[in-house]
């Protein structure tokens, strides 16, 4: 086993979180590598241009047969949806995108800010049974200079003041909302007929040249990945910013499967990880952060058990691995007489937050979230959503269906269960030898009411869009009962109490002196949002305080200028 260098800091996963890590530490002046176990697919990171290409290709095949991982054969997971039995699948589970730029390399680029109230659930609401539902150790108020920051780094494009219930903003988005998809259209007006207050979502899409980026030519292939770099993925924003200093060296295909703690059990001395070749390898630091997404942050800190930490570093508490929450989704899907264009521009360009506030005063905790109008199509992904039997071959077989539909999807907030967890299987090993992430997840009774009571209302928004005829996929129907939300959080939690949490506001792990989470593990609540951007403002908030303790959003100040480089070329 060869032991490297030892560097300022290891970054455990290059996805949303990691890559805003390895921006501000690199950048702060620390020697950082990054482990990232999946491959690199973008050709020329790292390199002195921002021109980069990517292996991405509008190709919906390349993308639903794992181009960018996960392996569902050499790293499969296990899931359950009771505590009495080991596992009832092995497989995909929750399978987002194991590559250089994680998730992000092709997700939606949905970006919306959480909302006020989305940081103090307990105290607006109360206790909810066989829930722990707990106010976050920070307001919306703390984080908003970091959202700030994130849209100038990614890029987001957006209408300040166009959605009603949006908290303050120090700042305008970067860019203007781009053209909108015409089946958003439509069931934006079918909202507003009902008195809803549909508004453009933020993306982080280019809606011109943005920081040496295109403009997006709204293809429509977002979720496979853009082709054109018009998407700002982690990878080609703060990570290639963070290689751009010289000081940040990313190692991709290395998969880090054990964090080595001094003998008196306070602090990481080094990560052990699998290179390229497969040899064993030791990076020592003098800090470690976890970025590998709750799957990826939770299993490694459980194969890293240690005689101060029997059940996994950093589970003092024994709440590691618990309250693993993965947001409630419902698609309501109309069917049109005229054709609507689902496929035609970037995912998604309308939504809704009307219904993430509306029960303010109820004591049921029945909140809904925030609502996508119009969505992606794609044949092949079309023809997996369709209900299977003989209705299936019917609707794909009449041609022009899939042209005709739009939708309205609900987001919404499930509340954290102790008894959802991730741990380890006791027997599925995967490629490496390494025991395989075992997620165990059952929907609390608040959210099946919850699913119950909005379903009709989105039906309402889709009937009033003049659809002929509608229908709703629920989470489980979507999936066939497994998880595929590619929303996780919790599992970490952060907090003030080190016996009722896992990391502290900023990340830092209440027992070790050098060791910091930054991706979602440390969500308190799920909120009723798409969760990325608010990985990144943590994530960057948690970097911040590792660079400047005593004044974390000082730090802001000092990253290099936040205005572009495009609009003086006029390309809006
Ligand atoms: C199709 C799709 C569409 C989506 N659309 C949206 C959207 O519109 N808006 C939104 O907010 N979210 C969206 N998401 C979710 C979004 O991708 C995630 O929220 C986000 O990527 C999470 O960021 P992260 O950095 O925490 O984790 P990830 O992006 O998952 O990155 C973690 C990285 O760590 C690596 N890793 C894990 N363990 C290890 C290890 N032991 N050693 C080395 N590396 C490791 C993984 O390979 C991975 O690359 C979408 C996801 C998918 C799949
Ligand atoms: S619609 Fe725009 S952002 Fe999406 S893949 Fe096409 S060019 Fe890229």
């Amino acid at each position: 086993m060869k032991s490297l260098e030892a560097v300022d800091a290891v970054i455990v996963g290059s996805g949303a979180a990691g890559s805003m890590v390895a921006k501000v530490l690199a950048e702060a002046g620390q020697q950082v590598v990054v482990l990232e176990k999946g491959r690199n697919r973008i050709v020329g990171l790292g390199g002195p241009t921002r021109n980069l290409t990517t292996l991405c290709s509008n190709d919906e095949l390349k993308s639903l047969r794992g181009f960018h991982g996960n392996d569902p054969l050499g790293e499969p997971r296990s899931f359950r949806d009771r505590e009495d039995v080991d596992r009832t699948y092995v497989g995909p589970v929750q399978a987002i995108p194991n590559t250089v730029g994680g998730g992000t390399i092709h997700y939606d680029a949905d970006s919306p800010r959480c909302q006020p109230d989305d940081f103090r659930m307990r105290s607006l609401y109360g206790a909810v049974e066989g829930a722990d539902v707990q106010d976050w150790p920070l307001s919306y108020d703390e984080l908003e200079p970091f959202y700030t920051a994130v849209e100038y780094i990614i890029g987001v494009q957006g209408e300040q003041g166009a959605n009603p219930f949006e908290g303050r903003r120090s700042a305008p988005f970067p860019m203007p909302p781009g053209p909108p998809k015409l089946d958003g259209l439509i069931v934006a007006e079918g909202a507003r007929k009902l008195g809803l207050h549909p508004f453009p979502f933020p993306m982080a899409i280019n809606s011109r040249v943005y920081r040496d980026r295109p403009m997006c030519n709204d293809c429509g292939f977002c979720s496979t990945g853009c082709p054109i770099q018009a998407m700002g993925n982690s990878a080609i924003t703060a990570l290639q910013e963070a290689m751009l200093t010289g000081r940040c060296e990313l190692r991709p295909d290395s998969m880090a499967y054990r964090i080595e703690l001094d003998d008196a059990g306070r602090r990481v001395t080094s990560v052990h990880y699998f290179d390229a070749e497969g040899e064993r390898r030791v990076q020592p630091a003098d800090r470690v952060i976890l970025a590998g997404n709750p799957i990826g942050t939770t299993r490694l800190l459980l194969m890293s058990s240690h005689s101060t930490f029997p059940n996994g570093i950093g589970n003092s508490s024994g709440w590691l691995g618990r309250h693993l929450t993965f947001h409630v989704i419902s698609v309501t899907v109309g069917i049109f007489e005229k054709e609507t264009h689902p496929y035609r521009g970037r995912t998604i360009t309308h939504a809704l937050a009307d219904f993430t506030v509306n029960s303010r005063n109820e004591s049921d905790y029945v909140r809904g979230g925030i609502v996508e109008l119009g969505g992606s199509i794609l044949p092949i992904s079309v023809g997996k959503t369709l209900p299977r039997g003989p209705l299936h071959s019917l609707l794909m077989r009449q041609g022009d269906f899939w042209k005709k539909i739009a939708t309205a999807s609900m987001i919404a907030e499930d509340v954290p269960v102790p008894s959802n967890r991730i741990d380890l299987d006791p027997s599925v090993r995967d490629v490496y030898g390494l025991p395989v992430p075992r997620l165990t997840y059952r929907s609390h009774p608040r959210d099946l009411a919850l699913m119950e009571r909005y379903n009709s209302r989105l039906e309402q928004i889709v009937t009033a869009a003049g659809a002929q005829s509608v229908f709703t996929a629920s989470r489980e129907f979507l999936s066939g009962g497994i998880p595929q939300t590619f929303h996780m959080h919790g599992t970490a939690r952060m907090g003030t109490d080190p016996e009722k949490s896992v990391t502290d506001p900023f990340g830092k792990f209440h027992d070790l002196e050098n060791l910091w989470c930054a991706d979602a593990s440390t969500f308190v609540t799920s909120t009723a949002y798409n969760p990325t951007l608010t990985i990144q403002a943590l994530a960057l908030r948690c970097a911040a305080s590792i660079v400047a303790p005593a004044d974390p959003s000082g730090i802001l100040q000092r990253l290099p200028p936040l205005g572009d480089g495009g609009a003086e070329r006029g390309n809006s």
